[in-house]
């Protein structure tokens, strides 16, 4: 009988927690794989009585206990990753296991399985400071920090173990992605846990800069359904980006989410904007984002209760925080 088994790296975390909530509405057998250091079973409590869903709460790097995993599994999403500037920064090290190693323990455990379908969450910071707008899957790759270093080798695994091992494997680059269950805790990170976390505690926002810059967000369950779609596909060995089909300043943001502001600083090795290129995701595999940034603003705030435990940034704690930020990469 044809397996309907999908692994789901990271399957605990803000965007694998949505993919799986998908291939679970499509009746699929999902195994989430996650070490649970930054995701939360509390993001798949929906799922508590699924018995298509099991959660395995492991490393990826665990190469033995993947194989056992894997075999026997139809598809291999894998968005297991370590995230975050500042903590790559500190400690490089960690991101390589995570990023790079634990790229290598899942392609060889997918390949053993001889799995089907493989889909890897990559990152659009590969490009660093894009040369151009909008910006093409064949700009320059040039990583700024260790995080994105480590997201891009793990692309160049993915891409390699597609060449010469044949693993039948689709990388999607991501811009920007937002929505329900974005991380909350932890380090300073992604501005909407950042913002949300603001607005409720009655903060200013903390504008990086003058709030020109630009961002592809991206809304999650688009990213959920090009996640899908690639995985349907017959693609193999393509890179594609996955972004809003627009630009958004962090004015605007602040506009939709009301409230005071507070300029910082503009961080080094930041774009003064990202922008995707997604002429090649829709012609490829038929993609095309939905959700406008305002629709998307919306349902954050409608859920906002998420963010309540969130740390609440101020300008000191923000300087004190990306201190090596400035210093390192300046
Ligand atoms: N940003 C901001 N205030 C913050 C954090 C971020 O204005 O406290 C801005 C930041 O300058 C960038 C955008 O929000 O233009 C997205 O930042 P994030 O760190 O989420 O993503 P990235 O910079 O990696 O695209």
């Amino acid at each position: 009988m044809k397996s309907l088994k999908d692994i789901v790296t990271g399957g605990c975390g803000f965007i694998g927690s949505h993919l799986v909530d998908a291939l679970l509405a499509q009746g699929r057998q999902v195994y989430v794989i996650d070490n649970c250091r930054v995701g939360r079973q509390s993001n798949l409590i929906n799922h508590a009585n699924n018995p298509n869903l099991e959660i395995f709460e492991v490393d990826v790097s665990e190469r033995k206990t993947m194989t056992k995993l894997f075999t026997g599994a139809d598809r291999v999403f894998h968005l297991a990753a370590m995230a975050d500037i500042i903590p790559s920064i500190n400690n490089p090290e960690l991101y390589i296991d995570a990023n790079v190693n634990g790229t290598y323990s899942v392609v060889e455990a997918a390949h053993k399985a001889g799995v089907r379908r493989f889909i890897y969450a990559a990152s659009s910071s590969c490009y660093g400071i894009p040369k151009s707008y909008p910006t093409s899957e064949m700009s320059q790759l040039e990583p700024q920090y260790p995080y994105a270093l480590t997201k891009m080798l793990g692309e160049q695994i993915v891409l390699h173990w597609a060449q010469v091992f044949s693993l039948p494997a689709v990388v999607l680059r991501m811009f920007n992605v937002y929505g329900t269950r974005a991380r909350t805790s932890g380090t300073y990170g992604a501005v909407f846990g950042v913002f949300l976390a603001q607005k409720i505690a009655n903060k200013a926002f903390t504008v990086v800069g003058d709030g020109k810059q630009t961002r592809d967000f991206t809304y999650v369950s688009d990213v959920v359904e090009a996640f899908i779609k690639a995985a349907e596909s017959n693609l193999v060995n393509e890179v594609m980006n996955v972004g809003s089909g627009s630009t958004y300043s962090i004015n605007y943001l602040v506009k939709l989410l009301q409230g005071d502001v507070v300029h910082i600083p503009k961080r080094p090795g930041e774009p003064d904007c990202t922008f995707a290129d997604i002429s090649k995701i829709s012609h490829m595999i038929d993609w095309k984002p939905k959700i406008s940034l305002e629709e998307g603003v919306n349902k954050m705030i409608e859920n906002i209760d998420y963010w309540k435990d969130a740390p609440v940034w101020s300008p000191e704690s923000i300087q004190e925080e990306t201190k090596i930020w400035f210093d390192k990469l300046s």
